[in-house]
């Protein structure tokens, strides 16, 4: 009727540290704890010493004072001819393990039904047996249809079948898979045919096997890309409105010497138009070989000049980066045509050194000029004390590098015989913002440097021995040479 321990077997000091001496006499009651004393008392009366055999799990003093988790399983003896209950057998366990384990399992299971990922149950005939609540919500499921789910349901036609083929063979042969596909929204009433809003996700696959036995069942955590491809976007977006931006301030730098450039032709068309006219007014009858000539002439020039406005136009214009195998020796002369006109202005020879017989790299023509526009407009104005009687020289320089710190690249420098690097650390120059120019932006080498980076080189600064800076930089090549 106390519960008192009238007999304990000798493993009850194993179990709770009590000696056999000690725990006779104590009060079971008083040993439970606080929070399982209560649910105890409600159900002893009427499951255990009723029906005379009770299993339960609860928590259990031991002597120093910490709790530890017993299943028991208790027995009342009865007056055979009274009915009284005379003692109670108890036999218990420890069952801290399994309680352990089962809350860390109920743990899991939460963190994986809150989880922001998508994960999905799968069985081996691939019906759905269960999904958390991000994918719930993320593919509109309603409880109704959860239960008749097969996995064809929850991708379009093509991942479906990158999934199976690939995924589902990687994942039986070496446990896991992962790959980026798209998922079906299974908005349930939508009409046969209806197009369905598709989630890009990066998912894993994983095949869950007791050792060595047959797969269990799968599971799949998708990760939703779709945030992370709209900021995607919109970096790109942004980058392309800088890199743009930055165009037409290195091409702001170049008009008054292109327009320049522009008149000469323009004024040499005018002088063959005038000459025409003044034969015209002088004889009334001009023969067609008088004419050809300058005609011709006219005609070169105006195409000439009309050249130099299309490479501006092309430089300058809006347009999606686009990558292809670029040969350097098409590249180069083309820009230091651009660049001639203020170059020779400020009495600087532009030298093109590039080996001829280079293999292409792969890059975005615009940018690649971009980049080599930009340092060669730099490297001009850093030659500002040349003169007539003392030219410099800009040379770009090309080479296959061979060096293990960056095999299988070109090497692209443009040196100057310049007033070399600004004091202080060579990279600072590609900081943002940072110039030493009165009206300079400090824009252009911050931006050659990353345009570089995403065709996947590198690009640095450092001072030539003989004086002058030299910048390179570094780029894949189309393809692989072996
Ligand atoms: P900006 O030309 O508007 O100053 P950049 O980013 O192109 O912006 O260049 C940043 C700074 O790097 C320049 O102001 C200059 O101090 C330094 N710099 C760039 N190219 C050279 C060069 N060839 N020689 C010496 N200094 C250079």
């Amino acid at each position: 009727g106390d519960w008192r321990f009238i007999y304990a077997s000798p493993a009850v000091t194993h179990l709770l540290g009590y000696s056999v001496e000690e725990i006779v006499g104590l009060s079971a009651h008083d040993l439970y704890h606080p929070d399982d004393v209560e649910d105890f008392a409600h159900r002893a009366d009427s499951v255990s010493y009723a029906r005379g055999l009770y299993t339960h799990t609860y928590r259990f003093r031991c002597k120093d004072g910490h709790y530890t988790w017993l299943e028991s399983t208790s027995r009342s003896i009865r007056d055979p001819v009274s009915g009284e209950l005379c003692e109670t057998l108890v036999v218990s366990r420890d069952a801290s393990r399994r309680i352990e384990a089962e809350q860390a399992n109920r743990r899991l299971a939460r963190v994986l039904e809150s989880s922001s990922d998508l994960v999905v149950f799968v069985a081996p005939d691939l019906r759905i047996t269960q999904l958390n609540e991000s994918a719930r919500k993320a593919l509109c499921l309603t409880p109704g249809v959860i239960g008749s789910l097969v996995l064809a349901d929850l991708l379009p036609k093509s991942s479906y079948s990158q999934l199976i083929e690939d995924g589902f063979s990687s994942a039986n042969a070496t446990g896991s898979w992962t790959g980026e596909l798209d998922l079906n929204v299974v908005r349930s009433g939508a009409l046969v045919g209806d197009a369905q809003p598709l989630i890009p996700v990066a998912l894993e696959l994983l095949a869950h096997r007791p050792l060595q036995g047959q797969v269990e069942y799968y599971s799949i955590v998708a990760r939703d890309l779709r945030d992370a491809r709209a900021t995607e976007a919109k970096l790109k977006q942004y980058q392309a409105d800088i890199d743009h931006a930055a165009r037409l301030i290195t091409m702001g730098e170049l008009a008054s010497s292109l327009a320049h450039e522009l008149n000469q032709p323009l004024t040499a068309i005018v002088n063959y138009v005038r000459g025409i006219q003044r034969r015209f007014k002088h004889s009334s009858s001009v023969r067609w070989d008088e004419l050809q000539l300058p005609l011709d002439k006219t005609a070169a020039t105006a195409l000439r000049a009309g050249e130099i406005i299309h490479r501006m136009m092309d430089f300058t214009r809006k347009r999606e980066p686009s990558m292809e195998a670029l040969a350097l020796a098409e590249v180069i002369p083309d820009l230091i045509q651009l660049s001639r006109p203020n170059a020779e202005r400020q009495h600087v020879l532009l030298l093109d050194r590039a080996d001829r017989s280079l293999p292409k790299v792969l890059a975005d023509r615009i940018q690649l000029e971009q980049i080599l526009l930009n340092l060669l407009v730099n490297a001009i104005e850093a030659s500002g004390q040349a003169s007539e009687s003392m030219p410099l020289q800009v040379c770009i320089e090309a080479r296959l590098v061979t060096e293990a710190v960056a095999p299988g690249m070109l090497w692209i420098r443009v040196k100057d015989q310049g007033q070399g690097l600004p004091a202080g650390p060579p990279q600072q120059v590609f900081e943002r913002f940072f110039t030493t120019k009165s009206k300079g932006l400090g824009m252009g080498l911050a931006i050659s440097r990353s345009l570089v980076e995403t065709l996947g080189g590198q690009l640095w600064a450092e001072n030539n021995p003989e004086g002058g800076a030299c910048f390179s930089f570094s780029l894949p090549l189309a393809e692989e040479i072996g």
